[in-house]
């Protein structure tokens, strides 16, 4: 299939609340005759919806929602797909550009089209990292490193190689996935491996459902975080301090490093 006269947008909604979704992001969705994306955001943009021709696609169909994009905007169609938080960050844009690549890479002589990727924008979106560090305070003002729980498409090995490396570098960590229905224990065998590296006293961050119904923080330490591992579910993001970072009242501040230069 030639990507030609392609206009498609992979937008980033943002974490749930309607006034945290970009200007650009709800411009895309008004100027698309095709919108396409799982129930729980679609739920979220439905005052976008009218007029619209609207495609629900499942969680786990990624590929099949992707390719169903490329095609509707190859034939000349304004697409936008969906995606929560920010769609470059585990989201839909790797795989609609990967796809995108390698029809571009197969497609032969007069159908090659080596601009088509020009017309697929990526609209950015506030990842679950923004909106989580909001709602803690300022725990990611430092360096931090980002990293998905989830083993369905990444081998567990190498997310603990993951894990100890930004753990041992002091890294504040943000955890995206930290649970799912599967996988019950990624969560307790992360804070174990950031244990070997890190004070007990380390503040930990858990925001749950930010800026959606029932949205809910805790904020305690590296040694009691495991008291909260029923807490934590898919619907959380996690934020793991470095060694400068502390707990002032209900929030997490990481300090920037102005102490070290100024007094104040
Ligand atoms: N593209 C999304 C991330 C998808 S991965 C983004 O940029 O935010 C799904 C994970 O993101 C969830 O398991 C959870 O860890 C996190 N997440 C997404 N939305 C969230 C929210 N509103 N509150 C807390 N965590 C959220």
């Amino acid at each position: 299939m030639p990507i030609k006269d392609c206009k498609l947008y992979i937008v980033g909604i943002g974490p749930g609340r309607t006034d945290l979704m970009t200007v650009a992001a709800q411009q895309a969705i008004l100027e698309s005759d095709y919108v396409i994306g799982n129930t729980t955001y679609l739920d979220q943009i439905e005052p976008l919806l009218p007029g619209k021709k609207v495609i629900t696609s499942s969680m786990g169909e990624e590929i099949a929602r992707a390719r169903h994009a490329l095609e509707l905007a190859s034939e000349g169609n304004t697409v936008s797909i969906i995606s929560g938080g920010d769609a470059g960050v585990y989201g839909m844009a790797g795989i609609v550009l990967e796809i995108a690549e390698k029809e571009c890479a197969s497609a032969e002589g007069a159908d090659a089209d080596a601009d088509a990727g020009t017309r697929i924008q990526v609209i950015p979106g506030v990842t679950a990292a923004n909106a989580a560090a909001s709602i803690l305070g300022s725990p990611i003002t430092s360096d931090f490193a980002s990293i998905s729980l989830s083993d369905l498409l990444t081998p567990w090995e190498d997310i603990e190689k993951r894990i100890s490396g930004a753990a041992a570098s002091d890294f504040v960590i943000v955890l995206y996935n930290p649970k799912s229905r599967n996988r019950n224990t990624n969560f307790g065998r992360c804070i174990e491996i950031v244990r070997r590296h890190r004070s007990g006293s380390v503040p930990v961050g858990l925001v749950k459902n930010a800026y959606r119904d029932g949205e809910r923080a805790v904020v305690t330490t590296l040694e009691r975080a495991l008291d909260y591992d029923d807490f934590v579910d898919m619907h959380t993001t996690a934020i793991i301090g470095n060694s400068e970072s502390r707990i002032w009242g209900e929030r997490i501040i990481t300090p920037r490093g102005y102490h070290r230069k100024y007094d104040y």
